[in-house]
């Protein structure tokens, strides 16, 4: 029997079909036939578009298509068959991508196409991005060099490794036992519950406390005993470093060998840093403009976040609260002084964020804005839950399709992200069109009321949707550079944090948040304390997004393994508005750039938010429906993503670069004058 996984062209997945026991067969069958379609490229006497890089775009899709369903289904019904199942096929898909990456044959029959004439700017773009990440994989080294790359690599992942497993002990490591009720003072029922269960798993009596960080979050939010919440962030801030009780553990060396060892990466691919190699990706283009770009927003953020911290010192002052607010006491205030100045509670909102209405306002919001409509399909799903949608563009014809899986359920991954399935591609015989999932967790309908979103809820499906957006109205026939595919790392969350302002915006929240039962339209009030709330100490948050990029950029635009602490703590001395104790070691912990991939990117976030702000300032300028604005930014960066540059398209949607005021002015951070 055919399986279910090679057999979907022309139409979505057979989510019906698909079992655990499909995908390793799939995998393999694909990568087989792959490594054969390469050693034929490999032999080609003379190289072309067609009888190389289409030939491997063509492969590529092929085993995205055979593994992404399975590794979807894998995160939505997490079974034992489907882990056992993903985790046989990680090391071959690894050993694959790394065959690829030092393929010298391959690179050599890129390097001969790009010099070929006639190639369009799409065709261009994916041969200049494949080039680019053959270098970066140090496939143009000599052999010696290559090898000690290689080693490098190798070395790194155990590193980034011991590191998060290193964090993982420590975290686990500490606990905190309370018996006696009375000090829980301040603790919701839900986190005294978890903290309850903690204590009943490992048979004690009481409370149990950790530094997973729901427990932390809790204790530092919410805990009215002082002297425990400066215990817990201690022993937080100090996991995995020399100041933990833990000693055995230690980052700090590992940190110290990291960046010795990016260092030495990026001195062998010719650039002067680590900073300049994660940046040859980015939109962004030197660590200096970076560099420049962070010390601005911290300039301007900072006199915002000054002010939030000496009205925060008032308040406390006036609760009976510490003469001088340490780390421990600013979540805990904060908390407080949010619960006085907005009282109002997600469960009030529930009622007007009803899952039918949300989905007719983002609906609504897309089709005015870009012209496309949405219609819900009979198509096959993978739950009752899930919602199949086909996307409608000129003549209703059919442009992308996606799924909804919107519900919190056993065994389905937490949080909220967009997943693509297919990619929009040109084929000899037809246009192989987008699929995307958007999977979110927000709670499932009861009884016989329909599904009450929160408003948080509703802001993270319009993010999501924002994602599928960039997929699904891709204009682009090159797979590695149409949809999401190929948009550089600092970019694309522009889309999503772009759309998340249609639940924000009066006239967007008229139009869609009404009562599932009496149909009356949100209170104006509401929305004004909604809109309120989003700008609630945002200056305190900027300037520690601010800090944390600083010091990730800083640590890799050294030529050598630079001083961690000393770093921080110059980094800290220029932005920071609260410095942390000299026994703080957050950057032990810090495992976005030690153990994932945001090493010199983590200023992503804000370029990004920047991004999105000056982008959305179009639409209040021309009106938040304006169609013509709408249409604009389809063009200019819903159809395009990255088969141009990134810059040259946001310059082309806005008329000029991105301008950081308009994310100051999102969070109200320039409008009051002191
Ligand atoms: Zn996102």
């Amino acid at each position: 029997m055919q399986n279910p996984l090679l057999d979907w062209n022309g139409a979505t997945p057979p989510w019906d079909q698909i079992t655990a026991q499909h995908l390793e067969a799939a995998v393999e069958q694909v990568i087989e036939r792959n490594r054969s379609l390469i050693r034929q490229i490999e032999a080609e006497k003379s190289p072309c578009w067609d009888n190389s890089v289409a030939v491997l775009e063509q492969a590529d899709n092929d085993l995205h298509k055979a593994f992404q369903p399975g590794a979807h289904l894998h995160s939505v019904q997490n079974t034992s068959e489907w882990r056992a199942a993903y985790e046989a096929c990680l090391p071959k898909l690894t050993q694959y991508s790394s065959e690829l990456g030092q393929n010298q044959a391959l690179y050599r029959a890129y390097q001969t196409v790009s010099q070929q004439t006639g190639l369009d700017q799409e065709q261009q773009q994916v041969l200049a991005h494949a080039l680019r990440d053959f270098k970066l994989s140090g496939v143009s080294l000599d052999a010696p060099r290559q090898k000690r790359f290689q080693d490098i690599q190798l070395r790194l992942a155990e590193l980034s490794n011991s590191f998060e497993q290193h964090l993982l002990d420590a975290t686990d490591a500490w606990q905190h036992q309370i018996t006696d009720e009375a000090d829980l003072a301040g603790l919701p029922p839900s986190a005294r519950e978890a903290a309850a269960a903690k204590a009943h798993s490992k048979q004690l009596p009481g409370w149990l406390f950790g530094l997973d960080f729901p427990s932390f979050d809790a204790v530092m939010t919410h805990a009215q005993d002082r002297a425990w919440r400066e215990l817990t962030y201690r022993a937080y801030t100090t996991r995995a470093s020399d100041q933990s009780e833990k000693a055995d553990v230690d980052n700090g060396p590992l940190m110290d060998e990291i960046l010795q060892l990016r260092a030495e990466q990026a001195q062998l691919l010719g650039f002067a840093n680590y900073a300049e190699v994660s940046l040859a990706s980015k939109m962004a283009e030197s660590p200096d403009q970076v560099e420049r770009f962070l010390l601005d927003l911290a300039g301007k953020a900072r006199p915002a976040a000054l002010r939030e911290l000496a009205e925060l010192q008032d308040f406390a002052s006036s609760r009976g609260g510490p003469e001088s607010l340490q780390p421990w006491d600013v979540a805990f205030y904060s908390e407080q002084l949010k619960q006085q100045r907005f009282g109002l509670e997600d469960e009030a909102l529930k009622p007007y964020f009803a899952l039918p209405n949300v989905l007719k306002g983002m609906f609504h919001a897309a089709q005015t804005l870009f012209g496309v409509r949405f219609r819900q399909a009979d198509l096959p799903v993978w739950h009752e839950h899930v919602m199949g949608f086909e996307v409608l563009g000129e003549q209703d014809t059919v442009m992308a399709w996606f799924f909804l899986d919107p519900y919190a359920r056993e065994q389905k991954r937490g949080g909220a992200w967009m997943n693509d399935m297919a990619g929009r591609m040109r084929l000899p015989a037809q246009t192989q069109l987008p699929i995307a999932t958007l999977t979110c967790n927000s709670a499932p309908p009861t009884g016989d009321k329909p599904a009450l979103l929160t408003h948080d809820d509703a802001v993270t499906l319009f993010h999501e949707f924002g994602h599928g957006l960039q997929h699904m109205l891709t204009q682009v026939s090159q797979l590695s550079v149409s949809g999401i595919n190929g948009v550089p790392w600092d970019a694309v969350e522009l889309p999503s944090q772009f759309m998340e302002n249609w639940c924000w915006e009066e006239e967007a929240l008229q139009q869609f948040a009404h009562h599932y039962e009496t149909g009356e339209a949100i209170p104006s009030e509401w929305i004004r304390q909604i809109r309120a709330s989003r700008r609630f100490h945002a200056g305190l948050a900027a300037v520690r997004q601010v800090e944390l990029a600083l010091f990730d950029l800083r640590l890799h635009r050294a030529s050598s393994a630079a001083d961690v602490q000393a770093t921080l703590d110059q980094v800290r001395s220029e932005v920071a508005v609260l410095t942390p104790p000299a026994w703080n070691r957050f950057a032990n912990s810090f495992s976005h750039i030690f153990a994932g991939g945001y090493a010199a990117g983590y200023y992503s976030y804000k370029w990004a938010e920047v991004l999105a702000a000056d982008a959305f300032e179009a639409f209040q300028e021309a009106g938040i429906f304006d169609q013509a604005t709408g249409l604009r930014f389809r063009q200019c960066i819903l159809e395009t993503g990255g088969s141009e540059d990134a810059m040259a398209l946001f310059k082309q949607f806005r008329g000029r670069e991105p301008q950081v005021d308009a994310l100051l002015r999102q969070d109200g951070l320039l409008e009051e004058v002191a």
